[in-house]
């Protein structure tokens, strides 16, 4: 139901980014409303992979993508946030005293600043044309949990990070896992490559599925390799074929953006005095996309927008631990 929200900051993201950006804000005495397309937080790791381990976030040797995520909710809680999910930001309206930014549901947040953590923009994955019409049969486009997987035999298509690291991952649940590209060069990191080529996994190169057969849900494949039918039993396709991002409505904004990116200054601030960005949405030369970055880019963007909100508050903050 539409309605209206009026807070001091809105941020445009619930991925890593605008997580900690929302405890980041509370942090320094700001109200703030999270606005994310997605029904769930955590952005591409929740979407993507939320079992993966991962090995570079600062203080976590190791950490289930699932796991970061909960502690990032738990700590962005601490700001008491109005959470607006499953609405797309579609419309942004500026004026000298702040801005209102319009979801697709018409809700109106009326806000003092704006952060945009929008990351890749909404995504949606590429279709596995062979499979259109069995999607939900057979054919998914994440592995949010590995348990469902467990005895069949499956067959993950792609060649990029998400394929491998799935491949990696449903090895020991499941029958067999075959993994097919219709290339001979992968695109994925080349020690997950490396760690699936040395696995039970059956890799096909150069190979593409035609078709997909059963009488409800999937049950056989046929897949061309090197140009030579072959049919494979399989009771679960995962189409790891990457993802359509869409910056969409954010580029009508009249922010300044470069190649489907944000540019923004030092400060995190972008063409619009009253609209930050941070995460894997910003661009200025030398950018890394990494969890990390979008940590160190939240803190760089709340505490110089605080001034912007309230004249009176200082860009450094103080220390957290401090008493
Ligand atoms: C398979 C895979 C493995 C990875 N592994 C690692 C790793 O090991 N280490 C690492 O550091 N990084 C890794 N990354 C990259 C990492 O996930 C990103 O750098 C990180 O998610 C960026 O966070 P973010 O919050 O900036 O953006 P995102 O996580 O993309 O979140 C942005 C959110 O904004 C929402 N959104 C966008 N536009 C709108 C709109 N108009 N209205 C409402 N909501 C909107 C999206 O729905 C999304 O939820 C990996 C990525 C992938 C795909």
């Amino acid at each position: 139901m539409s309605h209206r929200v009026e807070t001091d900051l809105v941020i445009v993201g619930a991925g890593p980014t605008g997580l900690f950006a929302t405890y980041y804000a509370g942090f320094r005495g700001m109200r703030v409303a999270v606005v994310d397309s997605l029904p769930e937080l955590g952005g591409q790791i929740t979407a993507m992979y939320p079992e993966k381990q991962i090995l570079d976030v600062a203080g976590f040797p190791s950490v289930k993508g699932r796991d970061l995520v909960e502690g990032l909710v738990e700590q962005a809680n601490a700001a008491e946030p109005t959470y607006l999910l499953d609405r797309a930001a579609v419309a942004l309206a500026t004026r000298d005293d702040g801005l209102t930014l319009t979801l697709e549901d018409g809700t109106e947040v009326e806000a003092k600043a704006m952060l945009i953590a929008a990351g890749i923009g909404t995504f949606h994955p590429r279709p596995l044309p062979a499979g259109e019409g069995w999607v939900g049969r057979g054919v998914e486009f994440f592995v949010p949990s590995f348990a469902p997987y467990a005895g069949k035999d499956v067959l993950i298509v792609g060649g990029g990070d998400s394929a491998f690291d799935w491949a990696v991952h449903l090895e020991p649940v499941a029958a067999s896992v075959t993994l097919v590209h219709r290339r001979d060069a992968f695109r994925a990191h080349q020690r997950t490559v490396a760690q699936v080529q040395a696995s039970s996994v059956r890799i096909l190169t150069n190979a593409e599925v035609v078709e997909l057969r059963g009488a409800t849900t999937v049950e056989e494949a046929e897949i061309k390799v090197d140009g030579e039918a072959q049919v494979i039993r399989t009771q679960a396709v995962v189409a790891a074929l990457g993802f359509v991002a869409d910056l969409g409505p954010l580029q009508t904004w009249g922010i300044e953006t470069s190649k489907r990116h944000i540019v923004v200054d030092q400060t995190m601030r972008t063409s619009h005095d009253r609209v930050y960005a941070a995460g894997d949405i910003t661009d200025y030369p030398g950018k890394v996309r990494l969890i990390a970055v979008g940590f160190g880019e939240a803190a760089t963007a709340i505490n110089n927008l605080a001034p912007v909100i309230d004249p009176s508050a200082h860009v450094f903050p103080g220390h957290s631990s401090e008493g």
